[in-house]
């Protein structure tokens, strides 16, 4: 494409909030036939609340969420911020203090620990409790499959080395994402989903999404290597775009041939990404690869 073509498509998906960062990402957009999907925040809504709460203690529910969120209130994951606003509904004060937490720890992926009013507190999925040696019962487990089949997130709190409940969170699918995946589909594009969430809910949710690839339980590295691994892996390898909002995506965005950030999402992925989705709708995406088409098949 001349240098003008260049400028009047960059120019006309401004106009529609679709940042794009130069004539190599718009290039690149028009090459794509693989785009890879983060979950949370991009193929769903991002605003998780919860729906569920099941104690396997003897202690009361406010007991419950004030260790809880005591501890999450440190954290920036979408999830801790659901389960503060939670506990705060619980305790019928919007601006409760919240118990002191010492030692606090975040592990990226997994969850988050610390030390509460002289107990030990860890709140975080499966893998978190398993590698703090703490046993996981069949009612615990339970409840965590049953919130995997709705699609919705288990997450479990453990006080002094024993689970002391379990929380389902619920985030849905954007509104519209099922029509984008059939679109890309018609255009011959492959849609994956990749997700630190677990298989159970990274399925649950894929198959809302018309998605049928899906990479669960991945580390923000594993997002990198897995688009690496598309574009040398085929015999002609895939043109991959990769779509995403978190911190913990920006390794992959940069991996990608496009990398595209939703408008909504982190700084740090904005900045990482080729092409930004200003208003957060998916159906952009379709956006800019048509512009990019437009762009690229007027000079043939
Ligand atoms: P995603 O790709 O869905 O954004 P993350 O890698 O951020 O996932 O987190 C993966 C999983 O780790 C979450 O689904 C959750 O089970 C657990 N997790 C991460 N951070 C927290 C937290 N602050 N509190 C509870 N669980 C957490
Ligand atoms: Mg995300």
């Amino acid at each position: 494409a001349t240098p003008t073509a260049v400028m009047v498509g960059t120019g006309v998906g401004a106009t529609q909030g679709v940042l794009i960062k130069g004539g190599q990402a718009l290039e690149s957009a028009h090459k794509v036939n693989c785009i890879v999907f983060d979950k949370t925040g991009t193929l769903t809504v991002g605003k998780p609340v919860v729906v569920t709460t099941k104690l396997f203690k003897k202690m009361s529910i406010k007991d419950f969420y004030e260790f809880t969120a005591a501890a999450e209130v440190n954290s920036e994951h979408p999830i801790a911020k659901a389960i503060v606003e939670h506990a705060k509904k619980i305790t019928e004060e919007q601006n409760h203090s919240w118990p002191e937490a010492h030692n606090f720890v975040s592990v990226s992926g997994h969850g988050v620990k610390a030390i509460v009013l002289n107990k030990d507190i860890l709140v975080g999925n499966k893998k978190m409790m398993l590698d703090h040696n703490i046993t996981i019962s069949a009612d615990a487990e339970e409840i965590l499959a049953e919130a995997e089949s709705l699609a919705q997130t288990g997450i479990l709190v453990s006080l002094d080395g024993e689970v002391a409940g379990v929380l389902a969170v619920s985030d849905p699918l954007k509104p519209g994402a099922n029509e984008v995946i059939s679109i890309l589909n018609s255009m011959k594009i492959k849609s994956i989903m990749v997700t630190g969430d677990n298989w159970g809910t990274a399925n649950s949710i894929a198959r809302q999404a018309g998605i049928e690839t899906v990479i669960a339980e991945a580390q923000p590295e594993t997002k990198a290597t897995k688009i690496k691994e598309l574009q040398l892996g085929q015999a002609s390898g895939y043109t991959v775009a990769m779509v995403g909002d978190g911190i913990n995506d920006s390794p992959a965005l940069v991996a990608a041939d496009v990398g595209m950030a939703i408008g909504a999402g982190t700084d740090i992925a904005i900045e990482a990404a080729d092409i930004v989705l200003m208003k957060s709708n998916l159906e952009d995406i379709i956006i800019a690869i048509d512009l990019a088409n437009k762009t690229f098949s007027r000079i043939r």
